[in-house]
């Protein structure tokens, strides 16, 4: 077929483009088994769904249907989801407020041998898709698209038990379009398409239906299945235009070059359609194009009908150019049947033609999210007690699905909130978290009747709305705090605090219970000094005959000095020995050391599942050199050894939405293994100029942006969350970790003195720890360190999201640090030459020209210049309120002001250059 060059070309730049945001999963397909899909010049490349769901089994459809050629290699395997109501996929990336075709596919093929295909619910976040009813286990398999635009920067697809049987999928995708594209689809409403979308003028024998590359937004075009009596195919080799309203569905040329028309004026084109499992409104767009030029007295003119009803002017096809006429059904609501019928007006002297018909259901957005600091703090809670029941998807919505023990507000008007939270009974231990400070409508919590330890936190007082707190039954020890106990006393708190043995209300009654106590003291001593010399005398040959077997030394209890001055003390408490993992189970937890996710300057990480499914990244520092700082059979090694086991302790109670936690570590058989979060899209560095960036294409200004806020607000935390302050020391982009959803958590924090190595890029004198490049030169000149190093180190950070470059440049032979280069090109006042080419021109001028200034407010020479990481939040979060308003509203809802820019050019000596 031909088509004029230059139109492929730009074809093909678009595809290109488009394609970097394509996410395809062959669900159920086994991790590292990716492959890419050449059928019909398609080169689409189907993952594993290991990234992007985290729970259900990954099954084969059985053998008759596998050994089968003509089914993809898509379809023969599935994820299915035997347990829990709700199973979410997380797709991500994508940008909040960007318009997506998302496409789910499921193939029975009696994957579980019994014959019976299920039916369930799928919903996209919280609102329901469509109902899912597979009745045939062969292929073609069925397929749902629905057209929407991302409330957040990731999107889930729920499947939801109903009780017709066990929910599964085969294959999801996900295609960005452009904003512009079926103007229906907004932020509170998205179109499901209902049955098939038609490609007229050809048939399913002779196509078996196009897709991308022929529609760059891989929307599927199917050919009925036969032409009813009368209809006569019309088809043309020229190029047909998308121009006025085509501009606002695109349907692809190959479609629009195809059409059925009548044999005689007076025959109309007759079609009915009735939507099944959907029930919003049904609105059908037609599409047509003259494909042969008419003579000087021949005139097409078209009325189009449905159910009956008159829905337009007449309309008059356009030669070569795509035209739509978009009619809405009267009546909503799945089964009912729709009949349109295209008629040619008095005034025409030609029968009616059409090209193409899609049809969709409208699907309000009818259930909310629940409010995303909600969200964020139960997931805080979710992933400290490591807790299971049915929490999936999103915590309140929908109101059926709502996770057990929480209760919601909800008035379909606000996002919910969550005011009741319990978790009575549930066998939690350990302290109680952070996060929950945040649910900030909380009204009743209930942690009763668990092994809570340590003191009850003082910011629960923070919490103004809670009128309930039930802590009874815990190992809480010390004092009630004092603005809680007032709250109790006042009565706008009621407080359950019976059966913590160690809980005082007041120094008056903790004093009463310990005189109490000393008058049953010598009787205790008694008995329990027979029982501990017997005791002793036990422990003593078993640890004997232990270190015999291991040659190392154990210290049970023992306080040793912190890096930072401090004191930690070595206590292994309960909860603490449950993070604590033997070299078996570490073993178990990586499928014997199967997958290596990186290699850092002290060892190989490696990827691993817990006994719960969760996924973690398990770092492994072996067989360190004296230089490596472990060495077990000398003394001061041991020392620091008990040091860095300690920090490790006290780390694994480090926890912040933008830390990477340290969730336990195995200290045995020679090796010490940290267990971590796992952070599936990796480090920052690879996306800026790694594997990574190829494979997704580059992230863009906006996701950049939202990683340094990210980023900031970690390192912020460490600063003036933490007490004492933790110091990170390395901050660089390879310690900045990105999740499945893009967002970014610092890593490696608190242990970087410890693990100085004798890796190239690392400094590591006896006083100078970090990598080259992030180092704060004052720090590299003076040995002091303090909170200003790390601001240092991001401010690099920051010039390398904005440039793309590494933090030593090197040109022609020469190496030059990041902060010269770009005030080089400042001073020559070419700011556009600093900017990554990457971003081909689309980023936002204002928001790069204010985080120049802060990277470089960041990298002043000297520390007490530079900001602080409160301050660097403040404008960052500045920044992308900015962006996201300009992506709302098409401005900033602030004044549109330029930003100011003043660089103020004192020399900064590069670290390199010395
Ligand atoms: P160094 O420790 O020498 O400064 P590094 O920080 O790059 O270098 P590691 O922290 O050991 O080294 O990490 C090596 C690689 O392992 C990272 O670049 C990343 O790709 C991967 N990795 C580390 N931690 C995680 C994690 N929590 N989740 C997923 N991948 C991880």
């Amino acid at each position: 077929m031909f088509r004029h060059r230059p139109l492929m070309e730009l074809q093909t730049q678009s595809i290109r483009v488009l394609r970097a945001g394509f996410i395809s999963i062959d669900c159920g397909l086994a991790p590292g088994e990716d492959y890419t899909d050449r059928t019909n010049r398609r080169n689409i490349r189907y993952t594993s769904d290991e990234r992007y769901v985290n729970t259900g089994e990954a099954r084969g459809v059985a053998s008759s249907f596998a050994t089968n050629s003509r089914l993809g290699q898509r379809y023969k395997q599935l994820r299915s989801f035997p347990d829990g109501t709700r199973n979410c996929y997380t797709l991500t990336p994508v940008e909040r407020g960007k318009k997506y075709l998302v496409r789910a596919d499921f193939l029975y093929g009696n994957y579980d041998g019994l014959d019976r295909p299920p039916a369930f619910d799928l919903y996209l976040g919280v609102n329901l898709w469509r109902r899912v009813s597979i009745v045939d286990p062969e292929p073609p398999p069925f397929w749902t698209e629905i057209v929407t635009v991302a409330p957040s920067n990731s999107l889930s697809v729920c499947l939801v038990r109903t009780g017709l049987g066990v929910p599964f999928v085969s294959v999801i995708e996900l295609r960005p379009l452009p904003d512009e594209l079926y103007p229906l689809a907004n932020a509170t409403q998205s179109l499901v398409l209902s049955e098939i979308r038609t490609n007229f003028g050809t048939n399913r024998t002779g196509s078996p239906g196009s897709r991308y590359p022929d529609d760059p937004y891989d929307r599927l075009w199917t050919a009925p299945d036969d032409n009813p009596v009368g209809w006569i195919n019309v088809t043309t080799g020229s190029d047909v235009a998308n121009t006025g309203t085509a501009t606002n569905f695109r349907p692809p040329m190959i479609v629009m070059q195809t059409a059925v028309t009548t044999a005689a004026v007076s025959s109309s084109l007759e079609w009915s359609t009735a939507p099944s499992g959907l029930d919003g409104e049904i609105h059908m767009f037609l599409h047509f194009a003259e494909l042969t030029p008419l003579a000087a007295n021949e005139t097409r003119e078209m009325e189009v009908y449905l159910d009956g009803r008159r829905r337009n002017e007449g309309f008059r096809p356009g030669y070569l150019a795509s035209g739509q006429v978009a009619v809405a059904a009267d009546q909503p609501g799945s089964l009912v049947r729709h009949n349109l019928s295209i008629r040619a007006t008095s005034r025409s002297t030609l029968p009616p033609i059409l090209n193409a018909l899609e049809v969709y259901a409208l699907s309000r957005h009818l259930a909310l999210p629940t409010d995303s600091r909600d969200v964020d703090a139960i997931m805080g809670m979710k992933q400290a007690y490591a807790i299971e029941r049915n929490w999936r998807g999103d915590p309140c919505s929908p109101q059926a699905l709502i996770w057990d023990g929480l209760n919601c507000t909800g008035d379909n008007i606000t996002s919910p909130r969550i005011t009741s939270l319990n978790l009575a009974s549930s066998g939690l231990s350990g302290q109680v978290p952070t996060s929950v400070v945040n649910l900030t409508s909380l009204q009743i919590l209930d942690l009763s009747q668990n092994n809570l330890t340590g003191v009850i936190p003082e910011f629960l007082a923070e919490l103004t709305s809670l009128h309930t707190l039930n802590l009874a039954g815990n190992q809480f020890s010390g004092l009630v705090p004092k603005l809680l106990y007032e709250r109790s006393q006042n009565g706008s708190l009621s407080l359950s605090i019976e059966g913590n043995p160690d809980l005082c209300y007041s120094i008056d009654s903790c004093q009463r219970r310990r005189r109490r106590k000393q008058f049953y003291i010598p009787i205790i001593i008694a008995i329990s000094t027979t029982v501990m010399v017997l005791l002793a005398i036990w422990i003593f040959s078993w640890v004997f005959k232990r270190r015999r077997q291991q040659s190392r030394p154990v210290a049970d209890a023992m306080e040793t000095p912190s890096e930072e001055g401090g004191s930690i003390h070595l206590l292994k408490q309960k909860d603490q020995e449950s993070q604590q993992f033997t070299y078996r189970e570490i073993e178990e937890i990586t499928s014997h050391f199967e997958k290596e996710i990186g290699k850092g300057g002290f060892g190989p990480v490696f990827y691993g599942r817990l006994k719960d499914r969760t996924q973690v990244a398990v770092k492994m520092l072996a067989k360190l050199s004296s230089q490596g700082c472990l060495l077990r059979s000398n003394n001061e090694d041991v020392t620091l050894l008990i040091s860095v086991t300690s920090q490790v302790l006290t780390l694994m109670r480090v926890h912040h939405r933008n830390l990477v936690s340290l969730l336990g570590y195995c200290d045995e058989k020679n090796n010490l293994a940290l267990v971590y979060e796992y952070m599936a899209e990796g480090c920052l560095v690879d996306h800026l100029r790694g594997k990574a960036r190829e494979s997704t294409g580059g992230l863009t200004w906006e996701m950049r942006l939202q990683i340094a806020l990210e980023a900031a607000i970690g390192l912020e935390y460490l600063h003036y969350g933490c007490k004492p302050p933790i110091v990170h020391r390395d901050v660089k982009t390879a310690n900045i970790l990105l999740n499945q959803n893009l967002e970014a958590k610092i890593a490696d924090f608190g242990l970087s003195r410890a693990f100085t190595n004798d890796n190239h890029s690392h400094i590591s004198t006896n006083n100078v720890a970090g990598t080259l490049g992030y180092l704060d030169p004052e720090y590299q000149r003076t040995f002091r360190l303090n909170e200003k190093s790390d601001v240092f180190s991001f401010g690099v950070v920051l010039l390398e999201l904005i440039t793309g470059k590494p933090p030593i440049i090197r040109e022609n032979e020469n190496a030059v640090h990041i902060v010269h280069w770009v005030r080089s090109w400042i001073e020559r006042g070419d700011i556009d030459s600093i900017v990554d080419p990457s971003f081909e021109g689309e980023y936002d001028q204002n928001s790069i020209w204010r985080v120049l200034e802060v990277a470089l407010s960041c990298t002043h020479l000297t520390s007490n210049k530079r900001a602080t990481m409160n301050h660097v939040v403040v404008q960052l979060k500045e920044c992308t309120a900015y962006i996201s308003a300009k992506s709302t509203y098409g401005h900033s809802t602030q004044d549109d002001h330029i930003l100011s820019f003043q660089v103020e050019f004192d020399v900064v000596a590069s670290p390199a250059a010395r």
